[in-house]
């Protein structure tokens, strides 16, 4: 028997929501509002920016324990090194998800079957995250993901999976998701602090199964605590409430014509520049509500139905001035 996981629940298909006719002769008065672009980066490849390599330490890297070399037949490797500076982590994303099954399940299946992940958390209130794959090896958690410019995050991620009931859907489609237990949050939180900080994961670089495939998955769902992990831990993106609300009184004042093709295109290409996998058609279509959905689950967890709102793009709009694509 195949057991289901987060890596092969999938929602009940809802019915399509009708599209508003585009109104191609109206134009609007005032631009946007649009966040300030800070000026890009120098062209220096991230790798330069920090040098890794650790001379004092014999050990070429600040990661623990991963001094993995080879033992050639009649030859000797070197163990005074030569540290490169052209250098960084494979370890560059932090993935997280729930499993949708219970306790024993989530172990089963990720240990017997092709999905894996490097932790598991589970239920128990105690002191314990298992390990199943090793930091330095290819879990099988994300899928076909992407996030920016990188994508097949398989390759370059950390994955975590919680043991969580996922949700339940009913005949309207509607789905009822499951809190986590503080103790549980306590866990992944001290987990994910521990790899961000020894693998230098970026806050844009933190994220949900949801962002990295935001079409098929919705885990760890609305109630995973980002704030909190923001807030309490230091860990991945959370927007400023100021510029947040400033925003959203400017939009308040604007006319959010989202029948307009030009606004959705435009909308589009910002998800898409903030991260998320989306092509800019000028339709709400299923891939865009999707995204919307998936963006809600993570930053605007009290209400994610997939529609924009002013709040919703307010949210957007400072996430992107705080963290703009390189
Ligand atoms: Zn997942």
């Amino acid at each position: 028997m195949v057991l289901a996981s987060c890596a092969t629940q999938t929602p009940k298909t809802k019915a399509p929501v009708p599209q508003p006719k585009p109104k191609v002769e109206k134009v609007h008065p005032t631009a946007p509002p649009v966040a300030k672009q800070p000026a890009p980066n120098s062209a220096k490849p991230e790798y330069y920016n920090v040098n890794i390599a650790d001379a004092a330490k014999n050990d070429n890297t600040i990661s623990y324990g991963s001094l993995v070399a080879a033992n050639p037949q009649g030859y000797v490797i070197s163990r005074t090194y030569f540290p490169a500076i052209g250098q960084n982590f494979r370890q560059r994303y932090l993935i997280l998800h729930y499993t949708a099954l219970d306790d024993d399940k989530s172990l089963t299946v990720l240990t017997q079957q092709s999905v894996s992940a490097h932790y598991l958390v589970g239920t128990q209130d105690d002191n314990e995250i298992y390990q199943l794959v090793d930091e330095n090896k290819r879990a099988y958690h994300a899928g076909i993901s992407s996030w920016r410019k990188d994508a097949q995050l398989n390759d370059t991620s950390i994955g975590i999976e919680i043991v969580n009931r996922g949700y339940t859907a009913d005949a309207a489609g509607n789905r009822t998701f499951y809190a986590y237990p503080e103790h549980q949050f306590r866990k992944v939180a001290a987990l994910a602090k521990d790899i961000v900080t020894r693998y230098m994961i970026p806050p844009t670089n933190v994220l949900g199964h949801s962002d990295v495939a935001p079409t098929r998955k919705q885990d760890p769902g609305p109630f995973f605590p980002w704030k909190r992990l923001y807030d309490e831990y230091g860990i991945g993106m959370w927007y400023d409430d100021d510029v947040k609300t400033q925003l959203q009184e400017q939009l308040l004042n604007f006319d959010l014509d989202k029948t307009q093709p030009t606004f959705i295109t435009n909308f589009q290409q910002q998800l898409a520049s903030f991260g998320y996998d989306l092509r800019s058609t000028g339709l709400w279509d299923t891939p865009t509500r999707k995204t919307i959905e998936a963006f809600q689950y993570h930053f605007r967890p009290q209400l994610a139905d997939g529609n924009l709102d002013a709040e919703t793009y307010a949210i957007l709009l400072a996430l992107l001035q705080k963290y703009p694509a390189k």
